[in-house]
């Protein structure tokens, strides 16, 4: 364990920033070090299966090589974490809330200590009584759900400070809980439930009112009274306006989640992480990675073989996660072990397609979509499989759903999921999750109001085998912000260098759609709008999404909000 790594200087101001080794503010860990320290650790696992020290040493050296050579990447928390003292891994977890007082502020209380350790946050808060609903032991009238998510969000503001990265929350509500409008126009004032991100939890019934123009029904979950009709399209339109508005709510599709539930015997899907990839059970927590598909485009062409050896690897890397990571709470570890779900997925996607010479605004890039995802899903099936052989099924394997799919034995209850990537796509110096470009050139801010220009390397390699480079030319392109319509660039690199904001609505609908087709759990994925866009445009995106089959859409109008809880590329 000793090969060097090449990192770019954001990777190395990010690593140094929250991942490397601190002592008195001190870093005291090189990169090579923190792979190092989590590739034994991780490896340690393999000792639980009977594995001699000779073998999880090679098992060790071969997790080092794969991350040092930046094809796989764990997410955050399994960076920061493994071989120190935290030992938490695992970056999503889903926390139940009950009707109740003990179960709204114990909640709360198991939230902050997952914040403090890296780990996002998802609720449902369909389960609390409405505003002005009963409250029976005090004679008095409850606050509703709104009012709780304001203490969860002060909370989390409060760990912000001592924690490894701040924390992160998703909050669903149910489309037919009764405090429902309240809940889908609270983001359009920018200084409420900034450490949230909202998602409006659709069902089946909801989006058939619509199509239908008939009304639908809101009920107390309190006691499952129908407190009010409403329209559905009206209902929908206000959520179209606030997200045009806003940018949020986003919608996840509650009924298509519980459908491809592995295990509806343990648990209804509620709710999903922060940034809506990862639909869970209550307490259940994952762990996800990411294989950095710009690796393994050689020659203009996708190397399987060698794509296939990383994905079996990293799906091992991912099982021992688990048996190494430790939890805040009991009922987050014996869940976790029962299902034993794990999430690989991608990023660097837009630079492959770069590197294969395929727009991502094109059908060439849907079907590469669909065949990288599809080859993904199922050699992480064989992985776990193979597994299972070795480690036994997860134990809730004979209640889920496989035995009935003809399945024998499986080691993990899901294996795909496609994650953000924010900060280790910068890691790995490549483009994030499945999003596109969102700039070939752009100028950083660094010390003392300097500015840096910061080129592409796939662009900056090609203009200047192309012969077309310039410093005017890129300093142009930082300003313009696109490639397109720009005098001196071949027409064939501007299609293939579309920055976010060339590409149309419909482009990034329809890629979200390819990946969800392969994946167990979710797609996140950021859908552009110019900021001219209008309510209709956003209309169309959302029915679209909804027609193809994706489990939740997130949209962004160009300059519609200035603070998001977490931001593509951010740096966290
Ligand atoms: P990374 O690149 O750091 O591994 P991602 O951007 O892929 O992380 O995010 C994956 C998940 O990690 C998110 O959906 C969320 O559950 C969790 N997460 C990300 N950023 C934060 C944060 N700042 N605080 C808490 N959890 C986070």
């Amino acid at each position: 364990m000793n090969k060097k790594i090449e990192l770019s200087a954001n990777a190395l101001t990010v690593l140094e920033r929250r991942y490397l080794k601190k002592d008195k503010g001190k870093v005291t860990e090189k990169p090579e070090d923190m792979f190092k320290r989590v590739a034994q650790n991780i490896s340690e696992a393999e000792l639980r299966y009977g594995k001699e020290d000779s073998e999880v040493e090679k098992i060790a050296n071969d997790f080092y090589e794969l991350m040092t050579k930046l094809d796989f990447l764990p997410n955050s928390p399994t960076l920061m974490n493994a071989g120190n003292e935290l030992q938490q891994l695992a970056a999503c977890f889903v926390l139940p809330v009950e009707d109740s007082m003990e179960s709204i502020f114990e909640t709360i209380k198991h939230a902050a200590l997952i914040h403090k350790s890296g780990g996002g946050t998802g609720f449902s808060f369909s389960r609390l009584r409405p505003q002005r609903d009963r409250v029976l032991t005090t004679g008095g009238v409850a606050s509703g759900p709104i009012s709780f998510m304001k203490v969860f969000n002060a909370a989390t503001e409060a760990v912000k400070q001592g924690g490894t990265r701040r924390g992160a929350n998703m909050g669903i509500l149910r489309v037919d809980h009764p405090d429902i409008l309240e809940f889908i126009k609270i983001k359009e004032d920018n200084k409420e439930l900034t450490n949230f991100n909202l998602s409006v939890g659709i069902t089946e019934a909801f989006m058939e009112a619509v199509e239908k123009g008939e009304t639908y029904e809101l009920i107390n979950p309190r006691n499952g009274e129908v407190v009010k009709q409403l329209m559905a399209k009206e209902v929908f339109d206000l959520l179209i306006d606030s997200s045009w508005k806003s940018g949020e709510p986003g919608i996840i599709f509650l009924d298509r989640m519980n459908e491809t539930n592995p295990t509806p015997k343990i648990g209804e899907i509620e709710s999903t992480n922060p940034c809506g990839e990862q639909p869970l059970l209550p307490y259940e927590a994952c762990n996800l990675g990411s294989i950095n598909l710009a690796n393994f485009v050689n020659k203009g062409k996708l190397d399987y073989k060698h794509l296939r050896t990383a994905i079996k690897l990293s799906v091992r890397f991912l099982d021992n996660v688990i048996d190494m990571g430790q939890y805040p709470l009991q009922q987050i570890t014996d869940i976790v072990q029962a299902n034993r779900k794990i999430g690989l997925g991608v990023m660097g996607f837009a630079d492959s397609l770069i590197k294969l010479g395929i727009p991502y605004n094109s059908e060439g890039a849907v079907t590469f979509a669909e065949e990288i995802m599809g080859f993904i899903q199922q050699e992480t099936k064989v992985a776990s499989e193979e597994l299972a052989q070795e480690r036994g099924s997860f134990p809730n394997f004979e209640m889920s759903v496989y035995p009935g799919k003809g399945m024998k034995g499986l080691r993990n209850a899901t294996t795909t999921t496609i994650a953000p990537t924010g900060t280790i796509s910068i890691i790995a110096g490549v483009s994030s999750g499945i999003e596109p470009l969102f700039a070939v050139c752009y100028k950083r801010n660094i010390l003392d109001n300097d500015e840096l220009l910061e080129v592409h390397p796939l662009f900056e390699e090609l203009a200047k085998n192309r012969g077309f480079y310039s410093e005017g030319l890129m300093e142009e392109i930082a300003e313009k912000g696109t490639v397109r319509g720009i005098k001196g660039i071949p027409i064939d690199i501007q299609q293939l260098f579309v920055t976010a904001h060339d590409i149309s609505p419909q482009w990034h609908v329809q890629i979200q759609a390819a990946f969800q087709k392969y994946t167990d759990n979710a797609v996140s994925k950021t859908v552009n709008f110019h900021n001219e866009a209008t309510r209709e445009d956003i209309k169309e995106v959302f029915m679209l999404s909804y027609k193809l089959k994706c489990k939740g859409v997130t949209v962004y109008r160009d300059g519609s909000r200035d603070n998001q809880v977490l931001t593509k590329g951010d740096v966290k």
